[in-house]
């Protein structure tokens, strides 16, 4: 199999809540593509719930968008410890983290309803939890949100 980054990433050794710059690829063109982790909870002592982290997926789709350019995708890991983002060209990690905070204070005083949430526009539209969602961002933002060097796995 092809080698994965975030496989040789030592997950014991993050400290969440945070964002880390996991990789820069460069198209055949020369453009760059970063791709960031925002990890809401520490890995392997807990997770979110899968209807909050759907939410979550759905409010950060816009909201992230609000505060950062060129975001091509956030998607939510499938540990459910937080979400992968992917943007064009290389923001730096203090910009991304202040993007993301933002993002998280909008999640926050999010009201109903949720964007994207009919059986037209979603693939489980019954499957969400904005008021947990909402805890998920205050807890975060509370705690404090840092920059996460890499720390590889020695092997
Ligand atoms: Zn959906």
């Amino acid at each position: 199999m092809a080698n994965v980054e975030s496989f040789d990433l030592d997950h014991t050794k993050v400290s969440a809540p945070y964002v880390r710059l996991a990789g820069v690829k460069r198209t055949p063109r020369g453009d760059a593509i970063s791709k960031y982790d925002l990890r809401l909870l520490q890995p392997n002592a807990g997770a979110i719930d899968p209807a909050a982290i759907h939410t979550l997926e759905h409010l950060l789709a816009g909201y992230l968008r609000d505060h950062l350019t060129d975001v091509v995708d956030v998607s939510p890991m499938g540990c459910r410890t937080g979400m992968y983002m992917a943007v064009i060209g290389e923001p730096n990690e203090e910009g991304v983290l202040t993007a993301f905070e933002a993002a998280l204070r909008d999640v926050e005083a999010h009201e109903r309803p949720i964007p994207g949430v009919s059986e037209l526009e979603c693939g489980n539209y019954r499957d969400h939890d904005l008021d947990q969602a909402r805890t998920h961002a205050r807890d975060a933002l509370a705690q404090g949100l840092k920059v996460q060097p890499t720390i590889l796995i020695e092997r």
